[in-house]
């Protein structure tokens, strides 16, 4: 609805952003729009993203949380290109939510990687993502005890992840900042996760 031209009509993915302004290149008429960073929280399975976001919800009226599960209930998820079209869709979503003029954050596990390569992307001032992780026997723990889950492969996997984000620093062109859950409780880590979205967001002004 924000990339709408609402004097031809023009609702084609065809619009030329250049910083807050929105060209139809059919009509060449123009308008201005809230251009804010886009927010992702990330980490492997079992790391308490969505007890992180939801309680990350609740404590502030300052940031729009949602959870990019939704598109992975609703959309395919088979292929590659299936996981594109739903990152684009969030990215779709998310620049119109933003013109309340509210940063969004994402609570999303995978699909970093593919967080430039939408159309959508141009909508943003920057993609910001904070992963968080933990030492691997908490990880465990919290997999096993905590959620139930037996699959040893599962585990596995969410370990390397983990352990991914543990040392490096980006995923192909996505840079992300980690933020280490290891001993704090949800409070702080809710308080870290607000403190790194406000000096992004003074950053990306
Ligand atoms: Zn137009």
């Amino acid at each position: 609805m924000v990339a709408q031209c609402v004097k031809c009509g023009n609702h084609k993915w065809n619009k030329k952003v250049e910083d807050n302004r929105i060209t139809c290149p059919n009509c060449g008429y123009s308008w201005t729009f809230n251009k804010l960073p886009l927010f992702i929280l990330t980490g492997c399975s079992g790391i308490g993203k969505t007890t992180t976001a939801h309680e990350l919800m609740f404590s502030t009226e300052d940031i729009v949380v949602l959870d990019a599960d939704f598109f992975f209930n609703i959309m395919p998820h088979e292929t590659q290109d299936d996981y594109l079209q739903q990152v684009e869709k969030l990215e779709d979503l998310s620049k119109n939510i933003m013109q309340v003029g509210k940063p969004v954050l994402w609570a999303m596990a995978g699909n970093l990687d593919k967080l430039n390569g939408v159309y959508n992307r141009q909508f943003f001032s920057d993609i910001f993502c904070l992963a968080l992780v933990c030492d691997e026997e908490t990880l465990r723990h919290r997999m096993m005890q905590g959620r139930g889950i037996g699959d040893e492969e599962w585990i596995q996997s969410s370990i390397q992840y983990n352990n991914y984000f543990k040392t490096h620093t980006a995923i192909n062109d996505m840079p992300f900042d980690v933020c280490d859950t290891e001993g704090k409780k949800i409070e702080e880590v809710v308080e870290d996760v607000k403190k790194w979205v406000t000096e992004k967001m003074a950053r990306s002004k």
